[in-house]
């Protein structure tokens, strides 16, 4: 069984760059904030595949001498932030392994909604697991596929799949990658100019890694398309019928870089557009507007512009957390909270305070932020969500724990508000965040979280809700 269901993640891929390795590292490197658990890169020559995946950041796994133990002129890499329990290293991606197919290393974002059954019907089959993520459940599908190309059985096992992945393989000289067809999960195609006008084909989550590596966006890998790259060139080929869209709108609100073009659409116009619109929605009377740093910071830049009121970092974020802190063995309240962020008494002393975040989840982090404001001697704290009261878990790729504590499922806003000892709260409506995102006309994106309307049939709905991940 897999311990776990939720997995968010950042994907890369390159072709036909003489220093592959080091251009998924950077890339990497700017993909970090998609998951801090572990990073891989796989790199082939044509005929060798090399692997090196460890737990950590990625500047501190991908020294000079594990990137030279990387050649090729192919790469895949992952980062990945799992729940905690489910650290190990097995689960760290790229899975890179020797099959009937040839040798084929393979990474993924997202969640593969009916893995437990296929998981089930191959090891009834004789498959054997090594490690408990979903993404081991692809390769194994590719193994027992009667097709002969590595690229047909990689369909084949597609085919198969139910939920969300964008998924990146290294098969012998090619890079192959995938979306699903709903197209939950970002993957942008890029190229790249290099040494004497060359130019090589690259992929990632967000197109931020496309920024420091000096690569152009182009496309979107389609949702239901494969695309291939190879000494022949380029191919895009539609492994699946289109399914309705179903872009992750969490993408836009909270998980994304502001300064990545997701889906298409620049995550900095949604985020200040919900800033704007939340203003509009649910405005305060007050005399700053504070952002929740980093994930509130754009949002608030747009409540402020659009109140007139003076946007102020009224907390202040230590950027250099990492997770070998020494706590103190006599429990300070609120350690974790105050070891992240540290209020600016000159400036909140004696005021009205507009707080911007983009979500509450379990409420726990609003009520310390809100008591650590009024402790540095605000006289009211107005908070604000940058989107409406999160009532589901996701099922499709991003971590949130089970319906039960998630404070929206079961909380009017007013008893949220209580719990959260807030003066006032305010979330946006649904119909603002569709129009935040540019989907009020179209239909483009889940709101499963928002709704509880999930857009795929899932078989395993009950084993899916009662499954019990844990948030660092
Ligand atoms: P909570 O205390 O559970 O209400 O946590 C709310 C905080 O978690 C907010 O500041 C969000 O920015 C952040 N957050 C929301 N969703 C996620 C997620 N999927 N992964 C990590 N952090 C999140």
């Amino acid at each position: 069984m897999f311990d776990k269901l939720h997995e968010e993640c950042g994907v890369f891929a390159i072709y036909g760059h003489p220093e592959a390795s080091k251009m998924a590292y950077l890339g990497l490197y700017a993909l970090q904030h998609r998951g801090q658990e572990s990073a891989g890169v796989a790199t082939s020559d044509g005929q060798e595949t090399y692997c090196h995946k460890a737990m950590g950041h990625v500047a501190d796994i991908f020294t000079n001498p594990v990137l030279s133990g990387l050649p090729g002129h192919l790469a895949i890499g992952h980062t990945r932030y799992s729940t905690a329990g489910d650290t190990v290293l097995l689960n760290a991606q790229p899975f890179s392994v020797a099959c009937n197919k040839g040798r084929i290393a393979i990474a993924h974002n997202g969640n593969i909604t009916n893995a437990a059954e296929l998981r089930q019907e191959l090891e009834r089959r004789g498959s054997i697991f090594q490690a408990s993520s979903d993404t081991e459940v692809i390769l194994h599908l590719i193994a027992h596929s009667s097709e002969r190309t590595l690229a047909g059985a990689l369909r084949d096992a597609l085919l198969q799949l139910e939920g969300a992945f964008s998924l990146v393989c290294l098969a012998g000289d090619r890079v192959i990658v995938a979306r699903d067809p709903n197209g939950f999960r970002p993957l942008a195609a890029g190229q790249m100019e290099f040494s004497g006008g060359r130019v090589c084909s690259v992929f990632a989550s967000e197109t931020c890694a496309f920024d420091l590596i000096g690569a152009v966006y182009l496309d979107d890998v389609n949702p239901g398309e494969m695309m291939i790259v190879g000494p022949e060139g380029i191919t895009r080929e539609q492994y699946a019928p289109a399914q309705p869209l179903a872009q992750c709108v969490f993408e836009h609100v909270y998980f994304s870089r502001p300064d990545s073009i997701v889906f298409g659409r620049p995550v900095q116009e949604s985020r200040e557009m919900l800033g704007r619109l939340l203003a509009r929605e649910c405005p305060a009377d007050a005399d700053l507007v504070v952002p929740v740093p980093d994930s509130g910071v754009t949002a608030a830049i747009g409540y402020a512009a659009e109140s007139g009121l003076p946007f102020r970092y009224g907390l202040i974020r230590n950027h250099y957390v990492g997770r070998t802190f020494i706590e103190p063995s006599q429990a300070i309240r609120d350690f974790g909270v105050k070891l992240k962020l540290n209020p600016v008494r000159h400036l909140l002393e004696g005021k009205s305070v507009v707080l911007v975040d983009d979500s509450i989840v379990r409420g726990t982090t609003s009520r310390k932020l809100i008591r650590m404001v009024r402790q540095a001697g605000a006289r009211a704290v107005h908070l604000r969500i940058s989107c409406p009261p999160t009532i589901s878990p996701c099922f499709y790729g991003v971590d949130t724990p089970t319906r039960n504590e998630l404070i929206a499922s079961h909380n009017t806003v007013e008893e949220i508000r209580r719990f959260v000892e807030a003066d006032s709260l305010g979330y946006l409506s649904l119909a603002a965040l569709r129009q935040a995102v540019g989907d009020d006309e179209r239909h483009e994106y889940c709101y499963a979280c928002y709704t509880g309307d999930y857009p795929t049939e899932l078989v395993n709905i009950e084993e899916l809700m009662a499954a019990k991940p844990k948030r660092c």
